[in-house]
């Protein structure tokens, strides 16, 4: 399949003492394999959320309500070397829903504490967050901490496990990975930290790394230099990369595709191309318009978008965006929650807003028609 996971009708919610808090309204979406899925939008909109119910490291007591996360491992762990342990843990008293040889598995079905997702999250999928400081351990230096993930997974020799750490140092582009690898995580710069981290996160050669706004707290050329090296890296290992961030200007240095969220629902999907030439919805228009362009937009005020994301416990009914979009239609928009409908001709385009007929539920467009 040329899918690696496959999001269904997620539902997420978090009890708080002043409510419910309803964090993903039934999102799906597939992220490509070897490919590039931007997940953009502001804060709030269930980026990260979406991210942790696939990792099932939602804190209690969040929970999953509803929905399905199929995903399907790229190796098959018997054809690993040393994969004999890989191949124990994949195995499951009864039923093969849990099997991580090749098949399907599906993320929602299994307890959180489950080797079957321990072994997931340590050799599929990996995670790499926007401070480092919350992966890499302070007290051991940065080459112990890839040493050590690369001897769980890969290797009991511990000169080859140190030579393979320097070498993935090296690949990450650090400058004299050998002094990189003996130091500790605070000596090191911002960048340089992110690097380890995602240095880290490829000691498993996950077959999908999530970044979760890797490259938001860093200066700009830095984070071009981080973009740049997901993009290499993604070529050389093949691959998937699910990359959350609030900003259009980073998906287009970086996505394939690209998912755009607001207040847990996903509102169009689209390749890149068509995203930036084609938008349909009306946020994405609006996250485009604020893209900084160099030059064109100097000394003037940036546009942003008027409003801001209302707060999760309020039910906003109709479309969730209809209180800042200036398409509403009243009558129409703040009654009725619009569809998810393929944009005609391009079926791998999706959108969720009345302006497209599709969106209108039938008996919601027959009811608010004007006589
Ligand atoms: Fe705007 Fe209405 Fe479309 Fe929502 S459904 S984005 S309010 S036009
Ligand atoms: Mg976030």
């Amino acid at each position: 399949s040329d899918t690696v996971v496959s999001v269904r009708d997620l539902h997420v919610e978090f009890p708080t003492q002043v409510g419910l808090v309803r964090a993903l309204n039934g999102v799906s979406f597939d992220v490509p394999r070897g490919k590039v899925l931007g997940i953009v939008g502001e804060s709030g909109c269930g980026k990260s959320v979406t991210a942790r119910a696939i990792l099932r490291i939602i804190e209690r007591p969040g929970r999953i309500v509803s929905g399905n996360i199929y995903f399907r491992p790229q190796r098959h762990l018997r054809d690993e070397p040393g994969g004999t342990r890989r191949s124990e843990k994949g195995q499951r008293k009864g039923g093969q829903e849990h099997s991580l040889d090749g098949g399907i598995v599906d993320l929602t079905a299994m307890d959180p504490n489950s080797p079957e997702i321990r072994a997931i999250r340590g050799q599929e999928i990996s995670m790499i967050f926007q401070e480092p400081m919350t992966s890499l351990n302070p007290v051991y230096t940065v080459g112990n901490q890839i040493e050590e993930a690369i001897l769980l997974h890969q290797t009991s020799d511990r000169d080859e496990a140190h030579r393979r750490a320097v070498e993935i140092l090296r690949r990450v582009g650090m400058p004299n990975p050998e002094r990189i690898a003996r130091s500790y995580p605070h000596q090191l710069s911002g960048g340089m930290r992110q690097r380890a981290m995602i240095a880290m996160a490829l000691s498993c050669t996950p077959t999908l790394l999530i970044a979760d706004e890797p490259t938001t707290a860093l200066d700009v050329t830095t984070e071009a230099q981080i973009l740049e090296l997901m993009r290499e890296l993604q070529a050389d290992f093949g691959m998937s990369i699910m990359f959350i961030t609030h900003s259009m200007g980073v998906v287009a240095q970086l996505c394939d595709e690209v998912v755009v969220m607001y207040l847990g629902r996903v509102v169009e999907r689209a390749n890149v191309e068509d995203l930036f030439y084609n938008p349909k919805h009306p946020y994405t228009v609006s996250l485009l318009r604020s893209i900084p362009r160099l030059g064109v937009n100097r000394g003037q005020k940036l546009e942003v978008i008027k409003g801001s994301v209302p707060d999760p416990y309020s039910r906003v009914p109709g479309c969730p965006f209809h209180p800042r979009c200036p398409s509403a239609m009243p009558g129409l928009c703040d009654k009725v929650l619009p569809l998810e409908t393929p944009v005609p001709g391009d079926t791998a385009h999706t959108v969720r807003c009345h302006l497209y007929p599709g969106s209108t539920p039938a008996d919601a467009a027959s009811s608010t028609a004007p006589n």
